[in-house]
């Protein structure tokens, strides 16, 4: 399963930042996931959640924030965002030519730690 390695890369993240800001508890992490990055937050969560017995981030609460997809249409020059996992068209004008601008995030956007 893909969130597997997904989650074990971000508790090893976080783990590392924590020691090296010399603090000796993680209580939350809060990351970004982009609707376009086929990341399912319920099985991250899931899978977070059984990785972080004794480990610093034990008590730790992962928050999903889920990024919408964002893009900029070259046609009618104008942003969109979409609830879809996907984009086939700009919603504004139908244009195909566009660039996606975000919806692939897969980072740590805050911590806390004690
Ligand atoms: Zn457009």
């Amino acid at each position: 399963m893909h969130e597997v390695a997904i989650a074990e890369s971000l508790l090893n993240v976080a783990i590392d930042n924590c020691t090296k800001s010399g603090h000796a508890r993680i209580t939350g992490i809060q990351v970004l996931i982009g609707k376009a990055s086929g990341v399912m937050p319920e099985a991250l969560l899931f899978a977070f959640d059984s990785m972080k017995p004794d480990t610093i981030a034990q008590d730790a609460v992962l928050e999903i924030i889920e990024v919408p997809l964002g893009g900029h249409c070259s046609s009618c020059r104008r942003d969109f965002e979409v609830e879809e996992r996907y984009v086939l068209a700009c919603p504004h004008c139908g244009g195909v030519q566009y660039s996606l601008v975000k919806g692939r995030e897969l980072s740590i956007s805050e911590m806390e730690v004690e």
